[in-house]
């Protein structure tokens, strides 16, 4: 189909999520559609060649085209690409909780619940939690504590813990109790007994402009919720998969929560999938027949996924993907403190390969840059006037800089 066509069909029939539509499907607008795409490389429908700086919304780490994913999956795919985890199971699920758990020192997590993306991933670690007390003998331990600011997905459940009203929409606290904190010092003055759980994006919370957290904050407040035994759940939606320069945020400050959540780079951006890592402790919560976790979806441990995401971790391993990335992460800094001098950059944060760049300007400022950014050559998506950079972990010195110079072109 030519290319015209093909847009007006897609602006006729597709609706896209934080999408202005009127805007979208206006005369003379036409998508940017990716037709294929390697390593950082993204190709659009005319064959036009973008980097992909925010690795495709924050799930890509190896880059696309990864031959040993796409041969992963496509092995997984002559045998068997779906069957169900309820009451039966695979060996590719078996392998990969196995490997996730082992990802995390000292033993502490043991159980891995799979579902589909971030926001299950995030129910399923409330729901266990507001189970395990109510069938544990404190049944009065009923609310999750979140953030100021927060962001945990866009299902009813998972938009309940959020702080950010646009992204909030029609969701109020759709059955549970949250109490929402500004900080550690805030949630110290709460009184613990009905506290079930607290849930926290560590060291950066990603959609509130990619604010940091202090130093020590998630230590402290791992410490806290040990004392008033008040589970940690530890959102890695974003983090996980080395983002921050280590496997996972909560490695920085020697933590294990009792709820860990991955998604988005679980499979390096491949499939949907997602884990909810626990404890035996909350585990053995659950044993007896009246206790069982009435929870799950029909693509629970998809077997394409599991493969994509052993494959993913197998690169890791092979092309010592953790210890290559902190010569990028210094560079990304430099390149950062360069752009920073910009008339109209007003801030620049980093942890690890994710970086926040706030520009001045009205509302919309950040879209404008993002943009123009696009006539020289990258692709990123800003959050509100926060420019955001997270490429794939892939990423060349040489690529960075190409992303980099693309934004100051932007900006100018
Ligand atoms: C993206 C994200 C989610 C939601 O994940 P989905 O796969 O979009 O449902 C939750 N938490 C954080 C920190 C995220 O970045």
């Amino acid at each position: 189909m030519p290319p015209a066509a093909l847009a007006e069909l897609e602006k006729r029939h597709s609706w896209h999520p934080f999408t202005p539509m009127q805007a979208w499907t206006a005369e003379g607008h036409e998508p940017v559609m990716i037709e294929s795409a390697s390593g950082c490389a993204l190709r659009d429908q005319h064959g036009r060649e973008y980097l992909d700086g925010n690795a495709s919304i924050w799930t890509n780490i190896h880059g696309h085209n990864h031959p040993v994913i796409n041969a992963a999956i496509i092995e997984q795919l002559g045998k068997v690409a779906h069957t169900s985890f309820l009451g039966f199971s695979h060996s590719t699920a078996a392998l990969l909780a196995k490997e996730l758990v082992d990802l995390l020192p000292g033993g502490k997590m043991e159980r891995v619940f799979f579902s589909d993306d971030g926001s299950t991933a995030i129910e399923c670690a409330v729901r266990m939690a507001l189970q395990f007390w109510r069938q544990n003998g404190q049944p009065e331990r009923d609310t999750i504590v979140a953030f100021d600011r927060a962001y945990h997905g866009d299902t009813l459940g998972a938009a309940s813990l959020g702080g950010i009203p646009t992204f909030k929409g029609s969701a109020n606290q759709f059955g549970y109790r949250v109490v929402r904190v500004q900080s550690l010092d805030e949630l110290r003055e709460l009184s613990p007994e009905r506290l079930a759980a607290v849930i926290i994006e560590p060291l950066i919370q990603g959609v509130a402009n990619m604010r940091l957290w202090p130093t020590g904050m998630l230590r402290e407040l791992n410490a806290w919720c040990g004392q008033k035994d008040v589970f940690l759940i530890l959102d890695e939606v974003m983090t996980g998969f080395g983002r921050t320069g280590k496997m996972f945020a909560c490695q920085h400050e020697d933590v294990v929560p009792d709820f860990l959540c991955l998604a988005k780079g679980l499979t390096s951006g491949y499939l949907p999938l997602a884990a909810t890592l626990t404890t035996k402790r909350v585990f053995e919560g659950f044993h007896g027949p009246e206790n069982t976790f009435y929870y799950g979806h029909s693509y629970t441990a998809n077997q394409l996924g599991c493969a994509a995401a052993l494959a993913s971790l197998r690169v890791f391993r092979e092309e010592a993907v953790l210890e290559h990335l902190q010569p990028k992460i210094a560079f990304l800094a430099e390149l950062l403190a360069e752009l920073g001098k910009q008339p109209r950059v007003v801030a620049t944060r980093q942890l690890g390969l994710i970086a926040g760049i706030d520009v001045e300007g009205p509302a919309g400022t950040g879209a404008a840059v993002c943009l123009a950014a696009r006539q020289h050559g990258l692709l990123t998506r800003p959050i509100q006037n926060t420019l955001v950079l997270m490429p794939p972990l892939c990423v060349t010195a040489e690529e960075l800089l190409r992303m980099v110079d693309a934004l100051r072109l932007a900006l100018s």
